[in-house]
């Protein structure tokens, strides 16, 4: 383990929570293991992200549509895809501790909290989480917390096919939340219980699978180089091995971002066969089979699937954008001021612009001269403070550009612009700063 890796992930879950990014669920309870709350901060990002993502996936394609289906569906579904049986995780129990660890976690024989050597044997435990659905808690009321959001969209498959009257090749994509009653929840939120997935399944001939999968793995690389703006450096694709494919996969890769706590996976390109199409038509005795109207051929659609973790990617993106310097005012004694600044992109930084009028005397001027960019730009409105103490506040969230409205904008109608991540300040008239911001923020 890096040196680095402690304290920038200290520094990083402290910001997070003072500055109300994330912070654990039910915190005045002791929080609770495994879920994450997103304060004012975090909720902005993360629908940035999923903006960004949708906008990526969906919008800007004729052959990719969207779905919203329901969290827990008829539990046939989850028996159909093999989740009842078999999504599950080898686990072992430390009698010393009493600890609970994935197989995977144990090196050598040994409990990595307390390093007894007293474990059980690995034995499998499910991942599903379960609720009862209607007055009687039994066996037959039983369903599941979806597990990931891509089995409805198979299910769906024929339905949104008709009414969107696509044909081959194309996709679905949807957004949303996933359960998983993972055994060791850990690394922030890397690994939780509650998590949001952004998947899309791209169906296709099965002769042109391997053109698709390419496509898909070149399309994922362009949204994190263009989209989030990744450093191409904490980002690399690993192949899976024979071993390490699901039965029906015939080939897959991760996309792994380099955290501080190592290389780890933020997205999985799957080439899935047939399988689930199949069956679903087989649990559900409806036939999902394709009928292409120019060959008259019947086939099971391949699917090629896009899958990433939203909070896998906001705390990729934190861990990216976390940095310290040193700030533009240094103390008389020569003690270096260090500033901590976020340098998020500008199309994720949850504020884009900080608008600042120096005195508390000018607040109403500045109100009537800036509110307009409101309509354009996330903006947020700070009074409180020295202007070096609110330009630190700006940078520590990571907010691209501040705007400052002096006695001299009474004047001369201009406001002075600063940038975060370099400091330089400008001078630019009223009626031009929309304009300005918009480029700026566009080539940011
Ligand atoms: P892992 O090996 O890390 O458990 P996985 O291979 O089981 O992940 P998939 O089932 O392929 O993951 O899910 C797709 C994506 O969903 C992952 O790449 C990850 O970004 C996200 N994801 C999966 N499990 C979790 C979790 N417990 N918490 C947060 N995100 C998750």
């Amino acid at each position: 383990m890096a040196e680095q890796t402690i304290p920038l992930m200290e520094n990083l879950v402290s910001l997070c929570k003072r500055r109300g990014f994330i912070f654990p669920s039910s915190e005045i309870y002791g929080g609770f293991g495994g879920f994450w709350d997103y304060g004012p901060l975090g909720v902005a990002l993360k629908r940035n992200v999923e903006n960004l993502w949708w906008n990526f996936m969906v919008e800007r394609r004729d052959n990719v549509v969207g779905l919203d289906s329901s969290i827990i569906c008829h539990p046939r579904v989850w028996k159909a895809s093999g989740h009842v049986d078999h999504f599950s995780d080898l686990m072992i129990d430390c009698k010393g501790c009493k600890r609970r660890f994935r197989d995977d976690q144990v090196e050598a024989g040994k409990c990595p909290f307390c390093g007894s050597l007293e474990l059980t044997e690995p034995r499998q435990f499910n991942l599903m989480m379960q609720t009862y659905i209607g007055p009687v808690f039994d066996e037959e009321h039983r369903a599941y917390l979806r597990a990931e959001t891509c089995q409805p969209i198979f299910v769906d498959f024929d339905s949104i096919r008709i009414s969107s009257r696509q044909k081959l090749p194309f996709g679905i994509a949807q957004i949303g939340k996933a359960f998983r009653n993972e055994i060791n929840p850990r690394n922030f939120t890397f690994r939780s219980r509650e998590f949001s997935q952004m998947e899309m399944e791209f169906f296709v001939h099965p002769s042109e699978d391997m053109q698709w999968f390419e496509y898909w793995k070149s399309e994922r690389t362009r949204y994190y180089r263009d989209a989030l703006k990744f450093d191409m450096d904490k980002l690399r694709i690993h192949d899976h091995g024979p071993d390490e494919l699901a039965h029906y996969a015939k080939c897959a890769l991760d996309f792994q971002f380099e955290f501080p706590f190592g290389w780890q996976e933020l997205e999985g390109v799957h080439h899935r066969g047939d399988y689930d199409l199949r069956q679903h038509s087989e649990y559900s005795e409806k036939d999902l089979v394709y009928f292409d109207d120019q060959t008259r051929e019947r086939f099971y659609p391949v699917v090629i699937e896009t899958s990433v973790g939203l909070d896998r990617t906001i705390l990729a993106l934190l861990c990216a954008a976390y940095d310290e310097d040193e700030a533009e005012t240094k103390k008389e004694d020569k003690e270096v001021d260090r500033r901590v600044v976020m340098r998020f992109p500008a199309a994720v930084a949850p504020i884009q612009c900080g608008l600042l009028p120096l005195s508390k005397k000018l607040e109403e001027p500045a109100q009537a001269a800036l509110q307009p960019l409101r309509e354009r730009f996330r903006c947020d409105f700070d009074v409180t403070g020295s202007i070096g103490k609110r330009y630190r506040r700006q940078d520590e969230i990571g907010t691209p550009f501040c705007l400052t409205f002096d006695f001299d904008s009474l004047e001369d109608h201009s406001v002075t612009i600063r940038h975060r991540d370099t400091m330089e300040q400008e001078r630019i008239p009223l009626d031009q700063i929309e304009n300005e911001l918009a480029a700026r923020l566009a080539a940011f």
